[in-house]
């Protein structure tokens, strides 16, 4: 066992609800959701963070989470997207696996970026089929 948990995902060791997967990218529902349909992006190859991701992979995370933030758009239409990446426990990190956040945010709603309340999977699930629907 990887003690990466996000290893741990892409080598299909963990579960999680994907919604999209390319040859260097995974995005996937997080559990424990700042708003409905937050999204994480990471890139298959692990590095923990910005100052240790090769190029190819950061620009490939970066338009997976074009791609996701556009079918977000599509299928939850929020008045926003926020996209949010931190580096170090300074910061706020907690997984050390480099990754982005596409959280879908709505006109005036309070801010808590680490909720802890875990997604319901029926939820997770539901919200994951209508954003891949954009992938269409
Ligand atoms: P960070 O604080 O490092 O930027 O964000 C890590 C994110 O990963 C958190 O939002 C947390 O909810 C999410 N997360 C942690 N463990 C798991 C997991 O096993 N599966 C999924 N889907 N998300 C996870
Ligand atoms: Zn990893």
């Amino acid at each position: 066992m990887s003690e990466c948990i996000f290893c741990e995902i892409v080598h299909g060791r963990a579960p999680c609800e994907k919604v999209y997967e390319d040859d260097l990218t995974l995005a996937f529902m997080d559990i424990f959701p700042v708003s409905p349909g937050h999204v994480l992006v990471i890139p298959k190859r692990h590095a923990r963070d910005i100052f240790e991701i090769d190029a190819a992979s950061l620009a490939a995370v970066s338009r997976t989470s074009q791609q996701l933030a556009l079918c977000i758009r599509k299928a939850l239409a929020p008045d926003g997207v926020m996209v949010m990446q931190l580096n170090g426990a300074a910061a706020g990190q907690t997984v050390f696996h480099y990754h982005t956040h596409l959280i879908p945010r709505a006109e005036g709603s309070s801010l808590a970026l680490q909720p802890r309340v875990p997604g319901q999977p029926g939820e997770l699930s539901a919200l994951a089929g209508r954003i891949r629907l954009g992938l269409e």
